[in-house]
């Protein structure tokens, strides 16, 4: 049987920031893709926002990377020259009631280290934005968009760089531990046997049905799995916003959000739709919910102006009743078994968290 020191499962944003993590720490790494390519699922269905940290329970998982993982994202594209931009968000309040809502929201981002949002009167908010329907608004200066398959792309550069090397069309098929190692089969194309030191289970919506192959983990330490897709739309006519908005949020979501991409297009989502099985096609009729929600912020959207765009699917680890989850990372002091490290839950803001839930992972790696 072949032997590699460590094995990544998924080349999502993910699996590649643990690949290159692992890889520069000198160790031997594979990373085993199901599909043909890197980022061909979750993280390319996604709405490419570096978030600040804002809304997350203090103290959670999502709360610690989520500001780490932007501050070594930034510095990361920077460096590595990734298309990205700090445009900033507005947090828009447009009744006397949200209104109220704002000072709680900037007091629980400084409980987790955000503490640069500016609370904005109207009048103000409509200086930096003059399309906006607005009571008040936050400015958070440090959320920022980023191209995340250019993002992608350099994490497997500097993976492989560092000598790992990727198996696409591999998915991994089950593993059993043995006495210190774990032996893996993977099917696809070529299929293989391997033994490892290290396997690392980051293949997303796929996470609880790897584990669930893997001979000798206990049952309890695998969540259900839960599947709430997030549907946008494109917006024809030109958006007059250069900063990403947001409403207050609502009840188990962000509401409806207008964000930007890397040309400037506007486009508008996710909302929530908690749904049994994988399919990303977007209902038109959806759009019905969405002009009422966006006119509350912009009320000169056009009728007909929205167009279905795309879907991405979160990861859910709780059912609809439970308002939040947090990731889920378990090592071996959790679940006892050696060399097995599995990250369930990876929703947003996974894609800010990437760098900061490689290094988590590198801890318990013990690199
Ligand atoms: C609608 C939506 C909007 C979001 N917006 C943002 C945002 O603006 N900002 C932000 O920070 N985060 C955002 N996120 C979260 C972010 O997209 C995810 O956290 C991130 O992409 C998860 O990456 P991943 O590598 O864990 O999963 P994935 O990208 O899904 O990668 C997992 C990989 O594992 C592979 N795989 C599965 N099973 C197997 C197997 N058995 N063998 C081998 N390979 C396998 C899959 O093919 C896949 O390529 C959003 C998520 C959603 C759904």
């Amino acid at each position: 049987m072949d032997k590699v020191d460590c094995v990544v499962v998924g080349a999502g944003v993910i699996g590649l920031a643990i690949a290159r993590r692992l890889a520069q720490a000198g160790r031997e790494v594979i990373v085993l893709e199901a599909a043909e390519g890197i980022g061909t699922v979750t993280s390319s269905r996604n709405s490419e926002v570096i978030h600040a940290g804002i809304y997350y329970r203090a103290g959670s998982l999502m709360a610690q990377m989520c500001v780490n993982g932007k501050r070594a994202l930034y510095r990361y594209c920077l460096d590595h020259g990734i298309p990205h931009r700090n445009c900033g968000k507005l947090i828009v309040a447009t009744t006397p009631s949200e209104t109220e809502k704002l000072q709680s929201i900037r007091a629980h981002a400084e409980a987790n280290g955000v503490d640069d949002l500016q609370l904005l009167t109207g009048d103000a908010a409509r200086a930096l934005e003059p399309a906006l329907n607005c009571d008040a608004a936050l400015l958070s200066p440090s959320t920022g968009i980023i191209d995340s398959h250019a993002y992608m792309l350099a994490l497997r550069g500097d993976a492989e760089e560092a000598g790992a090397a990727c198996a696409f069309h591999t998915p991994l098929l089950r593993a059993r531990a043995d006495g210190g190692r774990i032996e893996i089969e993977a099917g696809g194309d070529v299929p293989m046997t391997l033994a490892c030191n290290l396997l690392v289970n980051a293949a997303g919506l796929g996470a609880p049905t790897v584990a669930r192959s893997i001979e000798g983990l206990p049952v309890g330490m695998i969540p259900c799995a839960y599947l709430a897709k997030g549907n946008y739309f494109s917006c024809s006519a030109r958006a007059p916003f250069s900063r990403l908005i947001y409403p207050v949020p609502e009840p188990g979501g962000l509401g409806v959000h207008l964000t930007l991409d890397m040309a400037g297009q506007a486009r508008f989502g996710p909302d929530v739709e908690w749904v049994e099985s994988i399919d990303y096609a977007v209902d038109p009729a959806r759009a019905e919910r969405f002009y009422p929600a966006i006119r509350r912020y912009w009320p000169t959207l056009p009728d007909g102006a929205l167009m279905p765009s795309y879907s991405g699917i979160r990861p859910k680890i709780v059912p609809p009743a439970v308002a939040t989850q947090d990731f889920l990372i378990q090592g071996p002091a959790d679940h006892g078994i050696a060399g097995l490290i599995n990250l369930f839950g990876i929703e947003s803001p996974g894609l800010t968290s990437s760098l900061a839930i490689a290094d988590h992972v590198g801890t318990l790696a013990e690199l």
